[in-house]
């Protein structure tokens, strides 16, 4: 049965072993024969899968048995079981068989050495059994030596005791014949003796021979098994003398060497040096050793590169002279590829690392030293490249520290563990700023060739720009969302608005129609002008009136021509400025026309408003139409009375106004104060009375269209100053302050403006305590001159500003009671100011004062 135990052993451990350039054995505990060396294969002469898995002494039964001897093998192996330790036999002879004389036994002696190999546990795991037998023939000679000096030692005391006898017997000879015959018969037996001790001497010398030739087959047996390539060339041509198989091998050109010079073997190392090297070592005998050295050799036809350790060694004969050389060799062309490949693929690495299009660097070290960094990971760092190389990772980015890098560097450099990132942030100092970066980042560890870890790649992305943008479009999305929702909810409110308007759009339906209604119940008429189209539209009645057909539309020239020709041009004067955005778009005019059909006249009052778009166009006139025919009659008889009164009473009252001027002539030199006093006080009262009916008679005038406006040029500054002396003496209750005016030439009708002016002031005298200021004042605004007369009185309400400026309006308050007036001085001031193509309005707070402007164009 074979022991299987011998698996244990690793195939390269056994290779080792076997191919050890000695007898050995590896045994196991229990004796059973692992395997056995390449000589001891050889010296047995059976293949060494018969010889392993046999119990040691099942293979072996010529050694001596187990138990016999203490000296003996099995004593031996016992006693290293017992002790693990060594132990050696002393010289033991073991006859084997004689390789020169078949079938017979030589005498050998043999070194037995037993050395145990120890398992970590301390037991025995093997026991390495070799024989040594190189002293064998040294033993053997050592032996005959011994026999030769022993029998030398021997002949010489015996040739000294035949002597000592030949001395004797010589002296005996002297004494008798008898004993010399004796003697010489001794003689002869001495020379026999030696006769034969030299034959033995001589056998003895040819054994010797024998053995040395079996010594040399055993070396070149040597040579030839040995695995590494040895070669021996003789004479100064180099002839191949001996070549092993591994060097056949290596040359790889057939067995048919031996006899042949080395350059015609090799003749592709010619101009290569080789030649000139053992050529060297022949001439001077001094070794030549070469190391990785490149050899390229002819391989199945094809030159191929091979490396190669090798020696040539010079061998001396007896006299001391080269004779050949040895050629060792050792192939390692795959350790020097591997080296190559290991350097190329060193540079491949780092090529790749420098033109990767991400930052990589290589850290080394416990410290991270930054031994090498691609130009993205320096741009990356934000730091000169001297600023980073071949320091410690942190000394050149110290900005980098306690951000939890110099953890997870560590991590990988003792732990190996692999660490990957992603949007990690790390603020760095790049370029002299503060920046937070975001970086995806996978650490790896560094490995050298025996895979120990020497330092940390690292490789990098930076993310900052997704992150950013990915964090501004979630921003964005956010707004967006919050976005819909208040478009969510303005639709909502659109859609309650919508359906408000579209009640409201039946209210207003229903209220146009009753305003339809209202219309036609109260007789107006109603028109609509589209200035863009230029066409012209409106109700029954108002085409009744213009003579016009059911649904017809009109150009506004062909209304207007309905228009008497004397109003005409004033009523389109009017049309035109109402159109105008800056006039506030009021359309209000009366006018007369003459019925086309039936040529009957009619007195009409237009009333409209202007509609304009965004660039201030207008876009729309509209209004309403009212015959005012009646109106305007009783309005004529009531002027008609006013002027027939106003003038009736003139002749009178001047007449008391000459009789009253006479009275205070007479009084002058009177000391009658009540007289005096009561003459003061009527001229007054004429002075007020002469105003009023003054007012009545322009009131008149103006309804009958007898006023008259009559320019001339004069200058403004000097008739407000005129204006505000004759006040002053007539009231003195109030301080009037002329505000500081440039003299200002105008185009107006002087007596008119001054009517406007005192009327004025006068109602600032009216309207406002005893005492209180009003300012005058007078300045250029773009192409008008604009007028204030500012008092500090009563104020006016907001809804009462719009009616101060009509026939009539007067203002009833608990104040204004006792205050005489007609309510007509305001309507001649807007009446005298619009016949000058200027604007009239007030500016007031109740209880503060009241500002009235005027403009007159320049
Ligand atoms: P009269 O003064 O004769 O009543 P007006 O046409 O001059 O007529 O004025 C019309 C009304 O405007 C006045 O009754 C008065 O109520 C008001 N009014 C005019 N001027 C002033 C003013 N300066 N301050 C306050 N109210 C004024």
């Amino acid at each position: 049965m074979k022991d299987l135990s011998s698996q244990v052993l690793p195939p390269i451990a056994l290779r080792v072993f076997e191919t050890l350039p000695a007898y050995c054995v590896v045994l196991s505990p229990r004796l059973t024969i692992l395997t056995v060396s390449d000589n001891l294969v050889k010296l047995t002469g059976k293949p060494r899968n018969e010889i392993r898995g046999h119990h040691f002494f099942d293979f072996f039964p010529g050694l001596p048995a187990s138990g016999e001897k203490d000296t003996s093998i099995s004593a031996s192996l016992r006693e290293v079981l017992r002790t693990k330790q060594p132990h050696q036999i002393p010289l033991t002879r073991i006859d084997l068989p004689d390789p020169l004389n078949f079938g017979n036994l030589k005498e050998t002696y043999w070194q037995v050495i037993h050395q145990p190999v120890l398992a970590e546990t301390g037991d025995i795991a093997y026991i390495i059994h070799e024989i040594r037998n190189e002293f064998s023939d040294a033993i053997a000679a050592r032996k005959l030596l011994e026999v030769n000096e022993w029998n030398m030692r021997l002949l010489n005391g015996d040739l000294q005791q035949a002597y000592e006898e030949l001395q004797a017997s010589n002296e005996e000879l002297m004494s008798g014949n008898e004993e010399l015959s004796a003697i010489n018969e001794e003689l002869q037996q001495m020379q026999d003796e030696l006769a034969r001790l030299n034959e033995n001497l001589e056998s003895r010398i040819r054994e010797r021979t024998a053995e040395l030739a079996i010594s040399e087959q055993k070396i070149r047996s040597l040579v030839e098994s040995a695995p590494f390539p040895i070669g021996v060339y003789t004479g100064p041509e180099m002839r191949i003398e001996l070549l092993n198989q591994a060097i056949i091998d290596t040359w790889n050109r057939g067995t048919d060497l031996i006899g042949k010079t080395y350059a015609e073997v090799l003749p592709e190392l010619a101009d290569k040096g080789v030649y000139e090297h053992l050529d060297r070592v022949y001439r001077t005998g001094t070794a030549y050793h070469a190391e990785n050295e490149r050899v390229d050799l002819v391989v199945d036809g094809t030159l191929q590169s091979f490396y190669f350790n090798y020696d040539f060694t010079p061998l001396f004969d007896s006299d001391g002279h080269v004779y050949g050389i040895m050629n060792t060799a050792a192939d390692v062309t795959e350790l020097v590829n591997a080296k190559l490949q290991a350097e190329q693929s060193g540079k491949t690495l780092y090529n790749i690392m420098m033109r990767s299009p991400v930052s990589k660097c290589i850290l080394l070290g416990p410290d991270h030293t930054v031994t090498v960094a691609n130009d993205r990971m320096i741009a990356l760092w934000g730091k000169p490249r001297e600023a980073m190389m071949n320091k410690p990772l942190f000394e050149g980015l110290p900005d980098a520290k306690n951000q939890g890098l110099e953890h997870l560097l560590k991590e990988v450099f003792t732990l190996g563990k692999t660490i990957e990132a992603r949007e990690r942030a790390v603020t760095l100092l790049r370029d002299n700023k503060q920046e937070t970066l975001y970086v995806d980042f996978v650490y790896q560890p560094y490995r050298d060739a025996q895979e120990n870890i020497i330092g940390v790649m690292a490789t990098a992305i930076d993310v900052t720009s997704q992150v950013t943008a990915r964090d501004k479009v979630q921003h964005l999305n956010e707004e967006l969302a919050a976005t819909n929702e208040e478009l969510q909810a303005a639709n909502e409110e659109q859609s309650v608005a919508n359906e408000e308007l579209a009640s409201l759009n039946d209210a207003l339906k229903i209220s146009q129609d009753e305003l339809e209604l209202a219309i036609d119940a109260a007789g107006l008429g109603t028109w609509d002008f589209n200035p863009v189209t230029g066409k012209f539209s409106g109700n029954d009645l108002m085409r009744s009136w213009f003579g016009l057909q059911p649904e017809e539309q009109i150009d506004l020239s062909a209304a207007t021509s309905v228009i008497a020709e004397t109003d005409r041009k004033r009523v389109m004067d009017a049309i035109a400025r109402a159109l105008i955005y800056e006039s506030g778009g009021s359309y209000q005019i009366d006018y007369t026309i003459i019925n086309p059909l039936t040529n009957a006249p009619r007195e009409v009052r237009a009333s409209g408003k202007a509609l304009f778009d965004d660039e201030r166009r207008a876009t729309r006139l509209s209004g309403v139409l009212q015959d005012v025919t009646e109106q305007k009659k009783d309005e004529q008889r009531k002027n008609d009375f006013i002027g027939i009164v106003s003038h009736e009473l003139k002749t009178p009252l001047t007449s008391i106004k000459a009789l009253l001027q006479v009275a205070a002539m007479k009084l002058a030199k009177t000391d009658d104060t009540f007289l005096k006093g009561a003459i003061e006080k009527s001229n007054i009262q004429v002075k007020k009375m002469e105003t009023m009916i003054s007012g009545f008679l322009n009131v008149s005038r103006l309804e009958s269209g007898k006023m008259q406006i009559e320019k001339t040029g004069f200058n403004l500054q000097e008739l407000l100053t005129e204006i505000i002396k004759e006040t002053e003496i007539s009231l003195s209750t109030h301080q009037i302050q002329f505000l500081p005016c440039d003299p200002i030439e105008v185009q107006a009708d002087h007596d008119k403006i001054s009517l406007v002016v005192s009327n004025l002031l006068s109602n600032a005298v009216k309207y406002s305590p005893k005492g209180k200021r009003i300012e005058v004042g007078c300045v250029i605004t773009g192409p008008t001159v604009q007028v204030s007369v500012k008092d500090e009185g009563f104020g006016i309400k907001e809804e009462h500003k719009e009616s101060l400026f009509e026939r009539y309006f007067r203002v009833e308050t608990s104040y204004t009671r006792h205050i005489s007036g007609f309510g007509i001085g305001l309507y001649l001031c807007a009446e005298i100011i619009a016949r000058h193509h200027g604007r009239i309005w007030v500016e007031s707070t109740e209880g503060e004062g009241s500002t009235f402007f005027f403009t007159l164009p320049l």
